[in-house]
């Protein structure tokens, strides 16, 4: 892989604040005197850009938590009533888990929004509200990609009038903000580079959203997070890895080139793989496929759901492998699917679907969230999945 010639430090300023026992994670460019912990990590890049930001965990609580949201589908059918009330079904959902679990931190685990049913000039509206649950709570996240969010608009069927020439109806809020229709409304859908700027943009000193290398673009969300432990040296606890599994604009896959760059990355940080890893993507790996159950779910696999066959990503570029090989890898998350929520051991590692956690895309099945828990000493990973009625289930470890 190509090899940047400069090399910056990426740092980033992490406020603890006390509330209870729970401690909360704030990611700014401020500092003030009184919070009651601060500190500033610094990693020097080895190959190309590491892009890691240091979440730390409490160093009153033994645990970091993280909540997955997936699938939420904003933005879906904006010119009905059924279409924004499913948002705010959405947000309901993400306001129950995050206020009965207190995750440390959210993963976006993508199809944030439908972009093929959003005739605006920018979808980052929809995206911005899938958010403000959880940075209203001041709660760090971070989000990647899914094949809708930067999917070009497609005209619905009930928009072609009996002459067969489409009406344009584009939202009135759009239509007021410029005054060509043009601007108005967008066919061409926002693009992954546009949506991540604008979330980091927008004033979010929460998200850890990073646009990855640029030699892997148009596969933008690639990027690292080192979860750092809150004992004087800050070591690494887990690094968390995310790669954007393609879909929209482009194919469904994870490329060779993304592949050597978890290689590279994985090997600067962490080659002796004494530090565990675990890995967020949308669109299942073939992989997958293979450990699926056929009926039911049943030991080894722990789950709820498993109403549908597995849709894989377009072809296996060498991720699974790399990932299979590696002793520290321990678990892989996607969304994709609506009605699979299983973990399945594969290999020496898990391979888990995370909860449809919105009212938007397709499938009634309920809502809810998996959550994953890592706990420091003696280390541990353990996930379960929460329900927007707040029950809780396949609770299974991990590691
Ligand atoms: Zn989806």
């Amino acid at each position: 892989m190509r090899k940047l010639a400069h090399s910056t430090f990426l740092s980033i300023h992490l406020l603890l604040l006390f509330h209870h026992t729970m401690i909360k994670l704030i990611s700014g460019y401020q500092m003030s005197n009184d919070l009651t912990a601060s500190n500033i990590h610094q990693i020097p890049e080895k190959l190309s850009p590491p892009l890691i930001s240091s979440v730390k965990k409490s160093s009153s609580a033994s645990t970091f938590k993280i909540a997955l949201f997936a699938d939420l589908h904003y933005g879906e059918n904006a010119w009905t009533d059924w279409g924004p009330q499913q948002d705010v079904n959405s947000d309901r959902v993400m306001s129950t888990v995050l206020d009965q679990e207190s995750p440390d931190f959210v993963i976006y685990l993508g199809d944030v929004i439908t972009g093929n049913n959003m005739p605006v000039a920018n979808a980052s509206l929809y995206w911005d509200q899938a958010l403000s649950p959880t940075r209203s709570r001041g709660i760090p996240w971070a989000t990647i990609f899914g094949n809708h969010d930067d999917a070009h608009f497609e005209w619905p069927m009930e928009w072609f009038s009996p002459t067969g020439i489409p009406q344009v109806r584009c939202p009135k809020q759009c239509s007021s903000v410029s005054g060509t229709l043009e601007k108005a409304c967008s066919f061409k859908g926002t693009t992954r580079l546009e949506l991540i700027q604008n979330e980091i943009h927008e004033n979010n000193q929460y998200s850890f959203t990073k646009n990855g290398p640029e030699n892997l673009w148009p596969s933008v969300s690639n990027y690292v997070i080192q979860v750092s432990s809150s004992d004087q040296n800050h070591r690494p606890i887990i690094y968390l890895y995310f790669l954007d599994s393609g879909g929209g604009t482009y194919p469904e896959v994870i490329s060779s080139a993304q592949a050597t760059w978890f290689e590279n990355q994985s090997y600067a940080i962490n080659n002796d793989s004494r530090i565990p890893e675990l890995i967020f993507w949308h669109i299942p790996s073939k992989a997958y496929k293979d450990v699926a159950p056929r009926s039911g779910i049943h030991r080894p696999c722990v789950g709820s759901i498993n109403k549908e066959s597995v849709a894989t990503q377009e072809a296996e570029m060498g991720i699974m492998n790399i990932l299979e090989n590696k002793p520290s890898v321990k678990a892989v998350f996607v969304g994709h699917n609506h009605g699979l929520d299983w973990c399945c051991p594969h290999e020496k590692l898990w391979l888990c679907f995370a909860r449809h956690t919105g009212y938007g895309g397709y499938g009634n099945w309920p809502r809810g969230a998996r959550m994953i828990e890592i706990t420091e000493k003696p280390f541990s990973i353990k996930s379960w999945i929460k329900m927007e009625d707040g029950k809780k289930h396949s609770e299974i470890v991990l590691a």
